[in-house]
């Protein structure tokens, strides 16, 4: 599974990641981060499905798309 990290604090809050993400797996924050906005970040209960247009469109380059490896462990 995608996953999505942002770096809160170089956020300005314009939002275009929001608009651009085909499924709506981001969202402005309820707290401001050190530059006083709403930063973007992921929801809990939507998956990512790692297309990169959040990636892509972020002037600030504050996003970073990767994929979950979590280890599969067999009994
Ligand atoms: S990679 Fe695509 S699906 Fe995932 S948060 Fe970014 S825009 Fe949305
Ligand atoms: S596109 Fe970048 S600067 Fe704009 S809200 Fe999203 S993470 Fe923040």
């Amino acid at each position: 599974m995608a996953k999505v990290r942002i770096d809160k604090d170089k956020c300005k809050g314009c939002g275009l990641c929001i608009l651009y993400c085909p499924v709506k797996k981001l969202e402005f924050s309820l707290d401001l981060n050190k530059k006083g906005v709403r930063y973007a970040k992921g929801k809990e209960d939507t998956s990512c499905i790692g297309c990169g247009n959040c990636y892509l469109i972020c002037p600030d380059c504050c996003i970073e798309v990767y994929e979950d490896k979590k280890e599969i462990k067999s009994t």
